[in-house]
């Protein structure tokens, strides 16, 4: 038997330990499940980890930094699993989520106090910031409703769509879900930089701002923002991980590293449970919680319909692809004015608007942007703990095809596309040099898919976010409840369902189908 294992039988397995398989599986413990979780990995968290990347002492977020949607989830709302009371999670919500840097040393930051937004950009169009006002009112107002969707089993299609009919608002809101974020800027903004610095937030779900269907998220992100913030774990983004782990364990759970699930046991129509690797059989009595990639759920779950197969393989996935560097820095970084940069993220834009949609463009078409599409997070400079005494570190992401259209591979060139990053970083700040620069890591798409496979091709939300990929559709019609047609006890986690990429806890939703075909009241078993 694999070493950890005292027994073949469980009553629930989670397939990878993922935020997400371990908010499913947590709930399943709290609820008096025996509990195993299985990870591929040496580590555990998938997208929510932090880890030693450079040099001893700088612990790195090696994907996602800030925690935005999950402060929303009841999950976190109301510490339903005890993680901050308890299992040690805490967070710091800095008053500036957002800034832009342009390349002539301009500013333009966002900050959780609508007012000192509004006088930011004022400096930039006294016009635009009374329209920022009327869209962030907007925001607030829409919030409630949108959060309560994030974070439940989508609604089917149909009956949305109706219910989104039945009033003024709701047409409004139906509207803005079909518009790109260019024809809402257009609509309500003059000002070249601030169209620029309100585009990169429809650029940070990887897509173009002309992008059909990308208006609504300009709502959802400052609702976001304003509302909740943009939490910065203490300790690194694996804090979240260790939180539930921790939850795990302490209602009798175990978490194994190095478990590569090869199939899915079923049997009558209904999940019985996992092959590892090493052709270890396990039993999982009342059901599988499972990280599967869709175009792989084909060939590793045992029976699955061979319709319900092909529409899975077929999803779509982003055309752009993430690229990041992680660096160990000897003293924070600086703008060029001397200033500390702030903000949680920081983008690197433009002075002209159409030179960032051109990026966009080009990457369409396969090619790399002639302009770099940069954002970073110094996340140190809010949580010192992360670091060797006054030293700091800095995430920096672009946007890049998978497939490169020279037919050089990304394990050959990244290293030289990591030092181009550098140089342009250094147009927009004062100490991103080699001097300042300790030790460096970088991961290319091909080493994001090598990470995780729920980022297929280097798609941090595992498929594409289109329409016709969201909500009860996510992602694709058959497999939007986070259920397996004809596959009884088999329970979807990964940011390919619904809501989509992100730390949105979106286990919770999962752990709650479940908790319903178990007979388990969900509710009563948090109180
Ligand atoms: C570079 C980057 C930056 C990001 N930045 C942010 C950010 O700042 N904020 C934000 O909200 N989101 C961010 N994201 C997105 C976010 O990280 C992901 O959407 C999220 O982590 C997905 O969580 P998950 O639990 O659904 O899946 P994953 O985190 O992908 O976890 C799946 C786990 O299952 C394991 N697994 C899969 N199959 C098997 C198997 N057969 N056997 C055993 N184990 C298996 C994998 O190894 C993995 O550990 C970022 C993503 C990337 C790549």
């Amino acid at each position: 038997m694999s070493q950890g294992l005292t027994s073949r039988r469980f009553d629930v397995i989670a397939v990878g330990s993922g935020h997400n398989g371990l908010v499913a599986a947590a709930y399943l413990a709290v609820a008096g499940k025996r509990v195993l979780v299985l990870e591929r990995n040496a580590w555990f968290g998938g997208g929510v980890v932090t880890r030693e990347l450079t040099l001893p002492g700088f612990r790195h977020d090696q994907h996602s930094m800030t925690h935005i949607f999950i402060q929303g989830n009841p999950l976190l709302l109301n510490d339903e699993l005890r993680l901050k009371s308890k299992y040690g999670l805490r967070y710091v919500f800095p008053e500036s989520p957002m800034s832009s840097i342009f390349e002539d040393g301009e500013t333009l930051a966002m900050y959780r106090d609508r007012a000192r937004t509004r006088a930011a950009i004022a400096r930039y169009s006294p016009a635009d910031a009374a329209s920022y006002e009327r869209l962030s009112e907007k925001a607030a107002a829409w919030l409630p409703m949108i959060a309560a969707s994030l974070f439940a089993a989508p609604m089917p299609l149909g009956a949305s769509t109706a219910m989104l009919d039945q009033s003024r608002e709701g047409r409004e809101l139906w509207r803005t879900m079909q518009m790109s974020t260019h024809e809402l800027l257009c609509q309500h903004f003059k000002n070249d930089r601030v169209k620029s610095h309100l585009a990169r937030v429809a650029g940070e779900n990887l897509v173009s701002p002309d992008e059909k269907g990308t208006g609504i998220g300009l709502f959802v992100f400052l609702g976001f923002l304003e509302h909740y913030g943009f939490g910065v774990p203490i300790g690194g983004s694996g804090a979240l991980t260790r939180s539930l782990i921790a939850c795990i364990e302490d209602h009798g759970g175990t978490v194994l590293p190095e478990m590569d699930v090869v199939r899915v046991t079923t049997k009558g129509g209904r999940a019985t449970g996992v092959v590892t690797h090493d052709g270890e059989p396990l039993e999982a009595v009342d059901g599988v919680i499972a990280a599967i990639h869709p175009h792989h759920l084909g060939r590793m779950v045992e029976g699955l319909d061979a319709e319900v197969a092909s529409d899975a393989a077929a999803t779509e996935i982003s055309q752009n692809a993430c690229i990041t560097v992680h660096a160990a820095l000897n003293a924070p970084l600086r703008t060029l004015r001397g200033a500390p940069l702030g903000s949680v993220m920081v983008e690197l834009l433009p002075t002209e608007y159409e030179t960032l949609r051109r990026s966009f463009d080009e990457l369409r078409y396969g090619r790399l942007s002639n302009y770099p599409l940069i954002g970073l997070g110094s996340l140190s400079e809010f949580d010192p703990s992360r670091v060797p005494s006054g030293k700091a570190t800095v995430q920096v992401w672009d946007y890049v095809p998978y497939q490169r259209a020279d037919g050089r591979s990304w394990d050959e060139v990244k290293g030289d596309y990591a030092e181009k990053m550098i140089r342009h970083m250094g147009k927009f700040l004062q100490n991103m040099t080699h001097e300042n620069i300790l030790s460096y890591h970088c991961d290319s798409p091909v080493d994001m898919e090598r990470t995780s496979s729920s980022f297929v091709r280097g798609d941090l939300h595992g498929v594409a976010m289109p329409s016709y990929q969201l909500g009860a559709h996510r992602p694709t019609p058959a497999l939007g409840q986070y259920t397996v047609p004809n596959i009884g006890h088999l329970y979807l986690v990964g940011p390919f369902q619904h809501p989509g990429g992100g730390v949105f806890g979106a286990g919770r939703a999962t752990a709650q189908k479940f908790c319903e075909d178990l007979g388990v009241d969900f509710d009563q078993l948090l109180s």
